[in-house]
């Protein structure tokens, strides 16, 4: 019986006929081959007697190969394993130039192994990596549907061009070199959709809809934002999970943005163990290597345990901006960008500090100022600021930005008119607000957010399996 490395680890050796299907990591001295199948970041050692085997057989056994091996399962005499497969059937299916294979066994640089991500996952840290991401995504969804929330797809082409989350990707069939014209315009009226249409870059709004009627529902798919940032926390295809609950307030929203965060990292913590313990060594190795004034501090699953045990530190705005103001003053830090008016946007250092130096655990800012946020975000009572929050986190900065909506209609108006928001186009997003309208609040999170911090890696890069960026659409 063919049996995964993952549960072949589990047996009691005595001696048993097991078979085992996966790729050639390493074989050594034309006598140990070291086999992983994806489903664990352990290999198995399987132990070739060569003399029984004929020559062709064992000269294709190279990095790479895949193959099946069949063998007794008995326990290890060597160090560094407790069982191996003792190989009485070899069968080669596909061989691989030693050569030319890129996946040496040897580490490999992370920008190495991003020009071949097509190969770069039977690495183990990046099998590691891709692991802890599905468990993730899993714990996501027992979350919600524990918590009794439904589980909603908002569209991934829309035509509201007024979310203002971030710069969009057109999705027509025009021809590019002859568009139909109109006065000397494109006349989109003779597109596919006979109107102007965009990826989506936030299912919040549909996802509204679907809430005043479910009552609590998340969404879970792929964003797009052509925003042409180059950072290590950009990406231009991501997912995003957007909750979005009727009749939670502000507070409520936090509460249970916080409860979720724990709840994953809870979950991967707990399943995730092997893969935890490789990438917390492979990372630390690395750390190594840097001036020491650098280093990470933390080792991984402490830093995932501090994040689980302790409470998000809540700070409204105004207070964050009066700790930034004084700390420039006491030129405890000094900022590349001034801490002068209230109202500013913080920057990504300003957040850091927050988080890092001064909190030194994950804080959550809320009641942002108006002019500062989305049109959808609801007016407070003093007028000048929303009840907005974003989830701050060490190394990261942003994780999580949510709200509780304006649900008041005469207000939404006045704040569609104050940012330029078409009335017309959102007609329906308006109506929400004349039948039955309730308090309600939701947050976006970004998957490869939490996935770079849960695997402790420095570049989003490195935790999406084909990452898109500004110029790179490569796979
Ligand atoms: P940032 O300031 O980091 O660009 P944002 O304010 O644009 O974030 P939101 O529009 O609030 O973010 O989106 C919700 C969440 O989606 C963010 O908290 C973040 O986790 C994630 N996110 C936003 N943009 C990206 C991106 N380009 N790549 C990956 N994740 C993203
Ligand atoms: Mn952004």
């Amino acid at each position: 019986m063919t049996l995964l490395i993952k549960e072949i680890l589990k047996l009691q050796p005595k001696n048993q006929l097991v078979t085992v299907k996966g790729w050639v990591k390493n074989f050594r001295a034309n006598k140990f081959v070291s086999l992983n199948d994806g489903s664990t970041v352990q290999n198995i050692q399987c132990v070739i007697d060569f003399e029984s085997f004929d020559e062709f057989i064992i000269k294709k056994i190279t990095s790479g190969t895949s193959i099946s091996i069949k063998g007794k399962l008995v326990n290890s005499l060597g160090s560094g394993q407790d069982v191996e497969i003792l190989v009485t059937n070899i069968k080669i299916y596909g061989e691989s130039n030693a050569d030319k294979y890129p996946i040496q066994p040897k580490k490999h640089s992370f920008e190495f192994l991003r020009e071949n991500a097509h190969l770069r996952v039977r690495t183990s840290t990046f099998g590691a990596i891709m692991r802890i991401r599905s468990k993730l995504s899993y714990a996501i969804h027992k979350f919600f549907q524990e918590e009794n929330f439904q589980y909603v797809n908002t569209p991934i082409i829309t035509s509201n061009d007024a979310e203002g989350a971030g710069e969009m990707f057109r999705v027509t069939t025009l021809d590019p070199k002859f568009p139909p014209l109109e006065q000397n315009n494109v006349d989109f009226k003779k597109d596919f959709f006979s109107k102007k249409t965009h990826l989506t870059v936030s299912g919040q709004l549909e996802a509204e809809s679907y809430a005043l009627g479910l009552g609590k529902v998340y969404t879970f798919g792929p964003t797009f934002r052509a925003e042409n940032s180059n950072t290590t926390r950009h990406l231009s295809e991501f997912w995003m999970i957007e909750p979005e609950m009727a009749f939670f307030d502000l507070e409520d929203n936090i509460n249970l943005a916080e409860k979720f965060i724990k709840y994953i990292l809870n979950f991967i913590i707990e399943e995730c163990v092997d893969d935890l313990n490789f990438l917390e060594q492979r990372l630390f190795n690395e750390e190594k290597n840097k001036p020491k004034n650098e280093r990470n501090e933390m080792k991984l699953i402490e830093k995932l345990k501090f994040v689980v045990d302790n409470k998000f530190e809540r700070v409204s705005y105004s207070k964050a901006f009066e700790i930034l103001k004084n700390c420039a003053k006491n030129k405890k830090k000094k900022f590349e960008f001034l801490v002068n008016d209230w109202g500013m946007d913080f920057q990504s250092e300003h957040e850091r500090y927050l988080v890092e130096k001064h909190f030194n655990k994950p804080v959550v800012i809320f009641d942002y100022p108006s002019q500062s946020k989305a049109f959808y975000m609801r007016l407070n009572d003093d007028e000048t600021t929303v009840a907005a929050m974003d989830v701050l986190f060490p190394g990261i900065g942003e994780i999580i930005g949510g709200s509780q909506r304006e649900e008041r209609l005469k207000i939404l108006e006045n704040r569609m008119n104050q940012f330029g928001v078409s009335k017309k186009d959102l007609w329906w997003y308006k109506e929400l607000r004349s039948f039955g309208t309730v308090p309600h609040s939701g947050f976006g999170l970004g998957f490869e957010r939490i996935v770079l911090f849960a695997t402790g890696m420095s570049n989003i890069r490195d935790v999406i399996p084909f990452p898109r960026t500004p110029n790179n659409a490569l796979f």
